[in-house]
């Protein structure tokens, strides 16, 4: 009977010593997740004072922790959160944007992200790269994108007479451009009466050379610079611009006053086209306003750039070179 008694007592100091286990390594357990979870960025961050929204833009922007491990060593970088949620922000313009943005305070956050997508945190032809060529109806030509000397493209055909001006064979372009071209030309013509003119086409480097040097010779590297592309870094050299008024309005400073100009605001992302230099995007395209000028870039992107009113400039930089 006592034998029983010492072995139930026995089983009973066992039986406390499991229970006391389980709980032990439960407890362990619980507390090794909770100094895990004091490890992470989420935890940090929170702490440091940032949203869980906050926290998990941050995280999830910066796959590089060094970004995290400086957030967390200075104050909550408000700016640094909506420069973020900017709807074109790249991250890899991030020191850039930050950078113009000291430089001009008072600009809004969209500008600063805009104008640094598109390099004009540097001056016109400073830092500039050549042409991504291998991008073809893309490529991008402006005051920081220049195409070398040697740079024609192939498929170049003869514009005729009957929709430009000038010697026959002085006026080619692209096939893809001649070929959209013609059927906005008629579309033009049968939903508006109106009679496109091509007054400029394809250029090459030496002819722009020419004309960029005349102007240098005349009155200065400065004014060259205000009325004409250097070599080399004019648009018309892709073959893929055209410049387009009609046999009744051909004059540069009315021809946005023209009935032909607000078909062609209105139509000509239907074939292909998208008004290069706005009115309104001077700062960004770099270019006066030019109401004559139309660059080739295929119809779905035509659509997109004239549905988001943004510049070729602008889409260049975040959905092709992003
Ligand atoms: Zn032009």
């Amino acid at each position: 009977m006592a034998k029983k008694l010492k072995l139930k007592k026995k089983f009973k100091i066992i039986g406390i010593i499991i229970i006391l286990l389980i709980i032990g390594s439960i407890i362990g357990v619980k507390q090794y997740k909770i100094y895990k979870y004091h490890q992470t960025y989420e935890y940090k961050l929170m702490e440091h004072g940032y949203t869980k929204d906050e926290t998990s833009l941050l995280i999830n922007t910066f796959n590089d922790t060094s970004k995290l491990d400086e957030l967390l060593n200075q104050n909550i970088d408000k700016t640094l959160l909506n420069l973020i949620n900017e709807k074109y922000f790249i991250l890899n313009n991030l020191d850039r944007y930050e950078a113009y943005l000291k430089k001009n305070p008072k600009l809004s956050l969209d500008n600063v992200v805009t104008l640094v997508n598109v390099n004009r945190d540097n001056n016109y032809y400073e830092n500039v790269v050549a042409t991504d060529t291998s991008k073809d109806i893309l490529m991008l030509v402006n005051k920081y994108n220049h195409l070398n000397e040697d740079y024609t493209p192939e498929d170049l055909v003869i514009i005729s007479q009957n929709y430009s001006w000038g010697d026959l064979g002085s006026q080619k372009t692209r096939k893809i451009v001649y070929d959209a071209f013609q059927n906005m030309w008629n579309a033009a013509n049968s939903e508006a009466s109106i009679y496109l003119m091509v007054s400029s086409s394809y250029r090459d480097y030496k002819s722009q050379e020419i004309v960029y040097n005349n102007y240098k010779s005349l009155k200065g590297e400065k004014y060259a610079d205000s009325i004409a592309a250097r070599p080399g870094y004019s648009e018309h050299q892709t073959g893929l611009s055209l410049d387009i008024f009609t046999k009744t309005s051909s004059n540069k400073n009315t021809f946005k006053d023209s009935d032909a100009y607000t078909w062609l605001i209105n139509n000509s992302y239907k074939y292909g086209f998208i008004l290069r230099y706005p009115e309104d995007k001077v700062n960004i395209t770099g270019y006066e306003a030019e109401s004559w000028h139309y660059r080739y870039v295929g119809i779905d992107i035509a659509t997109f750039i004239h549905d988001n009113n943004i510049t070729f400039d602008e889409y260049y930089a975040y959905y092709i070179n992003k």
